[in-house]
């Protein structure tokens, strides 16, 4: 393990906000697990966050009095079945390289989840989705340090409560399980059913009608280059509002008021482009005029602006449409 101590929060994540954290811990192996409780003691360290690329998190400008703890470990093991290939994946590596791995070997299940960045790791906290699949009908294990007992543990997808960007792990026990280790089961074959509205427009315009797997995630890469920062060299967060989820009885309500749904569900990058605020620039943020519902840092450096540009777009759209956002992203101490 490295332990490196006074480390700008900023330069870890993507949307490069962020002040200073007391202690940053690299986990490169898994003989390293059960000295983190004894270093985080011998430090007197009471609070630690675990991050991976810090796609989905950014900090306050007062940064973290604790341990950051970063998931290195990057080994990809497959064990080939009859009709599928089971995946044991360490949670440092990176999300897409083990898509890749997955249509290399012709397997369907995460094909439509090429492209995100981030952690296998942290793909399951907020059950990671794009284009009609979420990670959680993927997983079949998980493998964690349980900060609680210090215990190596394996939960089963079903014990983790999975849903629209949710599980236990960014809920009931957010902070409890550190996860080194997650096995998928893929079936080998094409993926079944309709596919995402925008994903079939791609295909059809391209005039590509095959479905094998490493075609469907070269296509979604390319619809999502097309209208989502790299935050390799653009500041971001993705997405950073979620979806509203509506009662049943209120969808006469959202059909009179003439709002867009797929069910249950409204797209809240509508909600923001409606409201007149696609392209606008909010303390240096800017909203996407690709992608309403991603905020772009394009030159701000404190947290303090972010809330303030945040505030006056969730002002803006509840004013309009009666909706209140809720923010994806985690914030770091919070
Ligand atoms: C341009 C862009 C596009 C995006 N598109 C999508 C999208 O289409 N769909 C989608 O769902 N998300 C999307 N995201 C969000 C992001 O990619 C995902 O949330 C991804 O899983 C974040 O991975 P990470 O390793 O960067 O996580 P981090 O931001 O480092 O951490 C995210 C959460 O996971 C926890 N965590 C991290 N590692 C561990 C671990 N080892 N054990 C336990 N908890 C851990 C953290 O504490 C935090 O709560 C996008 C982000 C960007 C910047």
């Amino acid at each position: 393990m490295i332990i490196r101590e006074n480390i700008k929060i900023s330069e870890l994540v993507t949307m490069r906000i962020g002040g200073v954290a007391r202690y940053v811990f690299e986990i490169e192996d898994e003989s390293d697990l059960p000295n983190i409780l004894e270093e985080l003691n011998a430090r007197n360290v009471k609070e630690w966050y675990f991050l991976g690329c810090g796609a989905n998190t950014f900090a306050t400008d007062s940064g973290f009095d604790g341990a950051i703890i970063i998931n290195k470990m990057k080994g990809i093991k497959s064990e080939e079945k009859d009709d599928s290939v089971v995946f044991t994946v360490d949670g440092g590596v990176d999300w897409d390289d083990f898509v890749r791995e997955t249509t290399l070997k012709n397997c369907t299940g995460v094909e439509c989840l090429a492209g995100i960045p981030g952690t296998v790791g942290a793909a399951p906290v907020q059950n990671i989705g794009a284009y009609g699949q979420e990670v959680k009908n993927a997983i079949s294990r998980i493998f964690a340090l349980d900060m609680e007992s210090n215990e190596t543990v394996e939960l089963k997808a079903d014990e983790c409560d999975f849903s629209y960007r949710h599980s236990i792990f960014n809920s009931t026990s957010r902070g409890r399980y550190f996860i080194y280790k997650v096995e998928f089961e893929l079936r080998k074959g094409e993926i079944e059913g309709e596919l995402y509205g925008s994903l079939q427009k791609y295909l059809d315009d391209n005039n590509i009608t095959s479905r094998e797997p490493n075609v469907l995630s070269d296509a979604v890469r390319a619809v999502r280059d097309s209208k989502l920062p790299d935050p390799k060299y653009i500041a971001s967060s993705g997405s950073f509002f979620k979806n509203v989820y509506v009662d049943e009885s209120e969808i006469e309500k959202l059909d009179e008021m003439g709002i867009p749904h797929h069910g249950t569900k409204v797209n809240t990058g509508w909600l923001i482009e409606n409201s007149g605020l696609k392209g606008k620039v909010f303390y240096g943020f800017k909203v996407s005029d690709k992608a309403s519902l991603v905020l772009i840092n394009e030159s701000a450096d404190s947290y303090e602006d972010l809330e303030k540009a945040v505030s006056e777009i969730s002002k803006t759209v509840e004013e309009k449409f009666g909706f209140k956002l809720e923010q994806e992203p985690n914030v770091i101490g919070k």
